[in-house]
C-alpha cells in the first residue's frame, strides 16, 4: 500500500475504470469488479453520506428516492474501492483525505453524468486537470459546492430534467 497522493499517478487509472463502467447500470458493474461488493441500505445515514467497508466490500448507503445521487453515491465508493485494489491506502484523516474525496467524486460525477449522456473529461483540458478538479477543499460543504458547480458547468446549455435538477439540488442548500 502506498500512501501517494499524486494525481498524475491515480487519473489514468481511474479514468480506465470510467471508460469500462460508463453508460452501465449498477448490476453490470458490479459484476465486472474484481472483488464481490455488496450494497446496504442504512436508514441512519444522512443524504449525502455513504460509505465503504474496504476488508467486506459492503457499500452503505443512505434511504433516498434520488436515483441518480444514489448512482453516484455507489460510483464514489466504487472509487474507493478500485483505489484500494490499486494499492493506494484509504487515508481516513488530513489533506490526503480531502484529496482521496475529490478524485471519487470527479469519479462518480463522470459516471453519473456518463449515464445522461453527459461529456465531461472529454471537456477538460486532460484527464488530470479533470480528477484534480477541487483538490485543496477541506470541508464537507465546499466540496458539495464544487460538484454542484462542476453539474452547473457540464449541464450548461442543456435542458435539467426533473430527475437531474433532483441530482443538482442535492449538492446545494438553495434551488438554483
Ligand atoms: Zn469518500
Amino acid at each position: 500500500m502506498t500512501r501517494d497522493t499524486n494525481t498524475a499517478l491515480v487519473a489514468p487509472i481511474l479514468h480506465g475504470y470510467y471508460h469500462r463502467f460508463r453508460g452501465k447500470n449498477l448490476s453490470t458493474i458490479f459484476a465486472e469488479l474484481p472483488v464481490k461488493a455488496k450494497l446496504q441500505f442504512e436508514p441512519r445515514l444522512n443524504d449525502g453520506d455513504a460509505l465503504v467497508d474496504l476488508r467486506s466490500y459492503v457499500i452503505q448507503l443512505p434511504a433516498i428516492n434520488n436515483a441518480y445521487k444514489l448512482y453516484f453515491l455507489v460510483c464514489h465508493e466504487l472509487a474507493h474501492i478500485i483505489l484500494d485494489l490499486h494499492d493506494f491506502a484509504h487515508i481516513i484523516i488530513g489533506p490526503g483525505y480531502w484529496l482521496q474525496e475529490a478524485w471519487c467524486d470527479n469519479f462518480a460525477l463522470a459516471l453519473t453524468l456518463a449515464h445522461l449522456g453527459i461529456e465531461t473529461i472529454g471537456q477538460s483540458e486532460n484527464i488530470e486537470t479533470f480528477f484534480s478538479v477541487g483538490m485543496g477543499v477541506m470541508d464537507k460543504n465546499s466540496r458539495n459546492a464544487t460538484v454542484a458547480q462542476q453539474i452547473k458547468t457540464f449541464c450548461h446549455g442543456l435542458e435539467m430534467s426533473p430527475p437531474l435538477m433532483r441530482f443538482c439540488e442535492s449538492f446545494i442548500q438553495t434551488p438554483w
